[in-house]
Parts: structure tokens; C-alpha cells; sequence
């Protein structure tokens, strides 16, 4: 046992893809035979998965706790498979046969759920709790954790040494308001809420934003049969070439009744609205001088390497910048904080690590577009990998890969989730859906993979 582990407790808030990152990078390291300290994770949700694990709830929960779930039904994956693949456990090792690599929600919820299902992992996850409140104790630099179980109604408290909040960010709605939306007469939600495009079925839908929620909604929405789809973009429009059906406008400036009026001089009536207007980074369960405060951006204040809270590193975020890369940047964050936290990893001076925050902040202020962004993330992830023994992947491939992603969706938005691309974990390259992404209605993992092999029976040898 490595004594600075010794009798350590550490707490994890959140068993989503980066929670269950931390618990997937010890197990690791018990595999070699070094023990783990004390783990406990806590997941407010019956089961684990973050947003991946889908519900159809909006508003509160069975406990009356908000619904964390942003997710929807028909969500197919919205970037490569090929860019996200854990490089400890490959697609190969899950599917067994090639799959496509825009794979739905439930697919890639198996996917995450095989690796973690291999471990013991469960067995240290509380779900149905939720962490209420957090404090240090200076003294004794331990964290007091307020703990709810839901299920039995009780309160109870915990000391941890160290902390990591794994609670996302893409659950709380930035809801901004607009004249004239109180007396609307059809719906209004925010993409937090949103569940399926069925519902807007023939509708007339304006959608506010120009984000991935934006473009994706709009995009769900028109292959489900909305009548049309209205984008109002602030800043800068999606800009792509949109199919008939779908348009960008400039912001709204107000409501008149049914009528939207737009900054452009033009107005349009609409059926419903759904504000694609982005979330709030928001830990309503820590102190002021404990919570990360920030935008959503690629790089964090005062985050040294994206994850220690640089005034108290014994606080951990994971997962808190947007996201290019998902699932392989919560692991090299994990293996690090838990170097960190096993005494392999040795942190620097506070000023250092401050210095190494301004140098990442001043490249972050430099970035000028969706290319210098994925270059951003991807130097960012080469920077942790170094400092610990996750599984190296080339990462100058999976940039490309995330550029050659930028540009099918400009070719055409509707089409580029039929492209294929080449892991660079296995070097298997992904094989067509069976479908075309526009005709297939139907997201079941049953349909996804069963179909495959039956295309493979009938037709023998055919790809
Ligand atoms: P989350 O997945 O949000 O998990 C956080 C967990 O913390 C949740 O289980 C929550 O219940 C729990 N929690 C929160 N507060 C508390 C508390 N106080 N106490 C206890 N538990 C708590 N990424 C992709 O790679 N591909 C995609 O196609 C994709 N699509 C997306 C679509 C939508 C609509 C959204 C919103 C995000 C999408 N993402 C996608 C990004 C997604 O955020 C990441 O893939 C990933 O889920 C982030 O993992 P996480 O663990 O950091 O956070
Ligand atoms: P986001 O990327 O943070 O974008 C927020 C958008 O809201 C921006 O376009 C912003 O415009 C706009 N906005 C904010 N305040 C506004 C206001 N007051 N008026 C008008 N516009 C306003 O959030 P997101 O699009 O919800 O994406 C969040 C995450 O979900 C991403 O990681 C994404 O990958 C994921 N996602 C994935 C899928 C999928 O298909 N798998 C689908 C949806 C979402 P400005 O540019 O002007 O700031
Ligand atoms: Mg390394």
C-alpha cells in the first residue's frame, strides 16, 4: 500500500462518463496490484451514465430533484465514435465486428457501460443521492460532504480528503428572456427539456441559437416531419447550406403574440419555441471559495492542467470544458488526478501551476476558429497524457479526423453521419450503416446492430 494513500478517503459527485473515468483509472492501477484509497462515488440518478443514461422526465425526478438528463430520443452521436473511443477499451473489444461510426445514444451508452461493467465499479457508486453541501475544514483540510438519500428520505454527513466534482455541465439552462414570450401561445421549453421531435410534428418551430443543440434539434426536428425550422442566431449564423425547410434569421427582438419579430426587420409566425441558448456551469452544493466559476470554454480559469482547483488542489473538476473530445479527455484527466492523488504526481508551486494556467489562458484568448479550437483541445489532451500511463493514441490523427468532421458538415448537414472513419486504437476502419442517417427513423440498439448482421446473412461478403 503506498502510505500516502493510507486510510485517504475520496469523494467523486456524479457517476457520468467522467465519474466512472476516475473509477475505471484506479481500478487500473489495482490491476498492477497498488490499492486503492477509499472510494466513494456519489450519483444523485438510480443508475450511472450521466447524461447518457436517458430519461424521459423533464422538470424533477421521483424525488422532486432537478432532472439532469439533457439528452433525447433519436440522439445519434454528433461527432465520430472514432474521436471518443476509450484507448484502454476499443469498439472492437465491445461490438466484436465493425459498426458504424455515428453510432444512437443507447449504442453508445452499452459502449461505456461494457468497459465499467468489467470492474467491481458498482459496488462503490451510492445512487439515489444527491451531495448537498460541501465545506473544508482548514484544520483538519478535510471536506465535509452533506449526503441525501433519496430513497430513504435521510441526511447524513461524510470527511473526505479529496474531491471530485464529476457533476457535468450541460444540465442547468441558460434561459434568456425576450419581450412579449410570457403571452405566447404555443410552447416554449429550452433543449434541456426537449425529448423527441415527434411532438412538433407539423409545427412551424423557432429555435434559438446557433450551437450544437441548435443545428441538431433543427436538424431532428426536419427529419421528423416539422412543417419548418427557424434558426435565430446572436453572433454568428450555423451557415451552412440548409435543406428547404430549414433557414437561419438573426436574433429575435420580441414577440407579438404568435409573431416573432427579428433584429433584420423580418417577422414570422410559430407554433413553438425551444431556446438552444446553451447551460450554466452550477454547483448549487459548494461554498463560494470552493465553486469553479466560468463560462463554457475550452480551457477553465483557474483550473492548473483543466482539472485542480489551483487554490485548494485537493478539489478536483472533471469534464468542466466544452467539449470536442469527450470519454478519452475525462480519462486522461482521471489517470492524472489520480496520480495526483496517489502521491506519483507531483504537483508544482501554486505560482508555477499559475503561470502554466496564464499560458494556456493567453493561447486560449488567440484561438480564432473551429480548427484552432480542435488544435487547442488536442495539445491540451497530449499535455495530460504525457504526465501519466494512459494508453497513448495518436492524437494529431483524431485532430484531423475532428477537422475532416468540421468540413462533412458543411458538405452537407444532413448526410455527413453516413461518412466512415479509421480508429486509431484498433486501425478498423467503421462500416457503413445500413441505413441512410436521414431514413432511419429508428435508434433502438436492436435495430442498430441486429440489422447489420441480417444485411450480413442475406447478402454474404457485402459491406
Ligand atoms: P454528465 O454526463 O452530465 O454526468 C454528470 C453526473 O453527475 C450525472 O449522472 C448527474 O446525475 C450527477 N450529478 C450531478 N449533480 C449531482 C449531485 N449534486 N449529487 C450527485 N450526483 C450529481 N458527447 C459526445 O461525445 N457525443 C455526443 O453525441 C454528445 N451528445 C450530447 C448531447 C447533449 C444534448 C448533451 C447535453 C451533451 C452531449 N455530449 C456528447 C456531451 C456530454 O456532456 C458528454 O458526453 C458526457 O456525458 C459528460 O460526462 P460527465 O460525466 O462530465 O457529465
Ligand atoms: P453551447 O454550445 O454552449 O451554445 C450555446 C448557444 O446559445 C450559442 O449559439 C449562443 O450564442 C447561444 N446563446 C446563448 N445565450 C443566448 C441569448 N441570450 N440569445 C441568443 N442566443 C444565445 O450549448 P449547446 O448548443 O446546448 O451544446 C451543449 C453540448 O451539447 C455540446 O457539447 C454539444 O456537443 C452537445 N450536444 C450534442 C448533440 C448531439 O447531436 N449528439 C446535440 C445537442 C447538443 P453565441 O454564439 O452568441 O454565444
Ligand atoms: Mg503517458
Amino acid at each position: 500500500m503506498n502510505m500516502n494513500t493510507k486510510n485517504k478517503r475520496v469523494a467523486i459527485i456524479g457517476a457520468g462518463p467522467s465519474g466512472l473515468a476516475q473509477l475505471r483509472a484506479f481500478e487500473a492501477l489495482e490491476k498492477q496490484g497498488i490499492e486503492s484509497p477509499e472510494i466513494v462515488c456519489f450519483e444523485k440518478q438510480s443508475d450511472w451514465g450521466g447524461m447518457w443514461n436517458y430519461s424521459w422526465r423533464t422538470g424533477v425526478g421521483k424525488y422532486g430533484e432537478p432532472v439532469h438528463g439533457s439528452m433525447y430520443k433519436y440522439l445519434w452521436s454528433n461527432g465520430p465514435k472514432e474521436c471518443l473511443e476509450f484507448s484502454d477499451y476499443s469498439f472492437d473489444e465491445h461490438f466484436k465486428k465493425p459498426i458504424s461510426s455515428y453510432p444512437p445514444r443507447p449504442v453508445l451508452f452499452d459502449y461505456i457501460q461494457g468497459r465499467i461493467n468489467k470492474s467491481n465499479a458498482r459496488d462503490y457508486i451510492r445512487f439515489d443521492t444527491t451531495a448537498r453541501w460541501v465545506s473544508f475544514d482548514e484544520e483538519s483540510k478535510k471536506f465535509n460532504l452533506i449526503l441525501d438519500n433519496l430513497k430513504e428520505d435521510r441526511t447524513y454527513e461524510e470527511e473526505f480528503d479529496y474531491l471530485i466534482v464529476a457533476s457535468g455541465h450541460f444540465s442547468t439552462p441558460n434561459m434568456p428572456f425576450f419581450e412579449g414570450i410570457e403571452n405566447f401561445p404555443g410552447g416554449v421549453m429550452h433543449a434541456h427539456d426537449f425529448r423527441g421531435a415527434d411532438q412538433f410534428k407539423n409545427q412551424k418551430l423557432l429555435l434559438i441559437g446557433s450551437s450544437y443543440s441548435a443545428e441538431d434539434i433543427g436538424v431532428q426536428c426536419y427529419k421528423h416531419g416539422a412543417k419548418s425550422v427557424t434558426l435565430s442566431y446572436r453572433s454568428n449564423p450555423i451557415g451552412v447550406d440548409w435543406p428547404k425547410g430549414i433557414k437561419e434569421v438573426p436574433l429575435l427582438t420580441h414577440f407579438d403574440g404568435a409573431t416573432a419579430h427579428f433584429t433584420d426587420g423580418t417577422s414570422e409566425s410559430f407554433d413553438a419555441v425551444v431556446m438552444c441558448t446553451g447551460y450554466q456551469h452550477k454547483f448549487p452544493f459548494l461554498p463560494d471559495e470552493l465553486r469553479l466559476k466560468t463560462k463554457n470554454n475550452l480551457y477553465p480559469n483557474y483550473l492548473y492542467k483543466g482539472i485542480f482547483f489551483n487554490e485548494l488542489p485537493q478539489l478536483i473538476y472533471l469534464g468542466m470544458q466544452d467539449q470536442y473530445y469527450t470519454f478519452n479527455m475525462f480519462d486522461t484527466q482521471a489517470w492524472l488526478a489520480r496520480d495526483y492523488m496517489m502521491g506519483r504526481f507531483k504537483l508544482p508551486s501554486k505560482k508555477k501551476r499559475k503561470e502554466d494556467i496564464r499560458k494556456w489562458l493567453e493561447r486560449h484568448d488567440a484561438i480564432k476558429d473551429s480548427l484552432d479550437s480542435v488544435d487547442f483541445q488536442t495539445d491540451y489532451i497530449k499535455d495530460l497524457i504525457a504526465l501519466s500511463d494512459y494508453p497513448e493514441f495518436n492524437l494529431d490523427k483524431v485532430g484531423e479526423m475532428f477537422k475532416e468532421w468540421l468540413q462533412d458538415k458543411e458538405d452537407n448537414i444532413l448526410t455527413y453521419r453516413d461518412k466512415t472513419y479509421t480508429s486509431v486504437v484498433t486501425g478498423t476502419k467503421a462500416k457503413e450503416h445500413h441505413t441512410d442517417w436521414m431514413d432511419e427513423l429508428d435508434d433502438s440498439k436492436e435495430r442498430y446492430l441486429a440489422f447489420n448482421e441480417e444485411v450480413e446473412e442475406l447478402v454474404p461478403g457485402e459491406e
